[in-house]
């Protein structure tokens, strides 16, 4: 291990971090994710990586809380992105040379100690919160589903994180499940709704608030001919689609997308189930990679327009969306956060960059 390497990594995970700013070679300063630095000035940055130059790693400090002080940039990666830790873990036994899997099985034998404070303790990741019970007892989670079963090949097929297969679920119709759950009850239509909703096979991605209090649920079709590919019902017909606000953590940047399936790739990320992110005020939006389609291009000029960060990918990109990256393009959750942090963009810089892309 060596500051470079940690320099380099840093790099890779600062578009996470807010006010992210290297002020020297080895310093880098910007609001502490911990904390969440200060609820009254959203200026301050408090968050440090320094050299530590005896044993040649970067460390973590931050001046409004304890937590983590004096971490090595190792041991606070580890805790802060499971799955860039993993990559630094590869690129340290590429660099040693030794084979990866004794280097991952003691992985944590070579992390160089905390100096400080030694009370403060990794579980700084929020863990996903499992379903409600009364909502989940309605339905068959995905992760229940026989292995032969075919809306659990399907999401297989999807390479969705172990995680996933306990937030979907699926249903042999969903009107009976709008039904069941009372959605749109209060709309007192003589039950003109209900009619509407279509009564097939689906698979059921909930909409829950962050109070795990149900929003909705969508509904995707498991029949290639359906004429609704995504159903959507509501609780409340003022709610929005957003999918994934019960695994926010809003100490943290909070990055947007359209799809709820896509949203399952990247941490803290939520899905907006609508061409139009801004629906959701985040940190970092990410638009599917169709910059021919009109509606995504008038989004992205949106995003642009309102000053807030954008990731646009390179040309050299050619799947469409997240997962197909993943499916399709055989990418890591670590090629993916690389290459969204590599290509975020924001107010003349991703003026510039748009204008350049729209040419190829
Ligand atoms: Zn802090």
């Amino acid at each position: 291990m060596s500051m470079s390497l940690d320099k380099q990594y840093v790099d890779q995970v600062r578009f996470m971090l807010i006010g992210f700013e290297w002020e020297r070679e080895f310093v880098a300063n910007f609001r502490c994710p911990l904390c969440g630095d200060s609820q009254k000035s959203a200026k301050k940055r408090r968050g440090y990586f320094y050299p530590d130059r005896k044993e040649n790693v970067l460390r973590f400090k931050c001046h409004n809380c304890s937590e983590q002080s004096g971490w090595s940039f190792q041991f606070w990666l580890k805790s802060f992105n499971p799955a860039m830790y993993q990559e630094y873990q590869l690129e340290l036994f590429k660099e040693s040379g030794s084979s990866p899997k004794r280097t991952l099985h003691n992985d944590d034998n070579k992390l160089v100690a905390p100096r400080a404070s030694t009370t403060a303790r990794v579980g700084a990741i929020k863990s996903v919160r499992r379903l409600p019970d009364a909502l989940s007892s309605n339905f068959t989670l995905i992760r229940d589903l026989p292995v032969e079963h075919e809306a659990r090949i399907y999401m297989e097929g999807r390479r969705f994180p172990e995680w996933a297969y306990e937030l979907f679920g699926y249903v042999d119709n969903y009107r009976d499940l709008v039904s069941a759950l009372g959605i749109g009850s209060d709309l007192d239509d003589d039950g003109e709704f209900l009619k509407k909703v279509p009564n097939d096979r689906r698979i059921i991605i909930p909409l829950l608030s962050e109070t795990m209090q149900l929003m909705g649920i969508q509904g995707r079709a498991m029949d290639k001919n359906a004429t609704l590919r995504y159903a959507t019902a509501k609780t409340n017909p003022d709610h929005n689609k957003t999918f994934g606000l019960h695994r926010l953590d809003r100490k943290k940047p909070i990055i947007v997308v359209e799809g709820p399936f896509d949203s399952t790739f990247l941490p803290n990320c939520v899905a907006t189930a609508d061409s139009n992110l801004l629906k959701f005020d985040g940190d970092v939006y990410i638009p599917d990679n169709q910059y021919r389609n009109r509606q995504i291009c008038e989004g992205i000029e949106k995003i642009i327009a309102s000053g807030k960060k954008i990731c646009l990918f390179p040309p050299n990109v050619l799947w469409k969306d997240i997962n197909d990256m993943v499916t399709k393009g055989g990418m890591s959750q670590g090629d993916l956060l690389r290459l969204v942090a590599g290509n975020i963009f924001q107010g003349m810089k991703a003026k510039l960059r748009w204008a350049d892309l729209r040419k190829v």
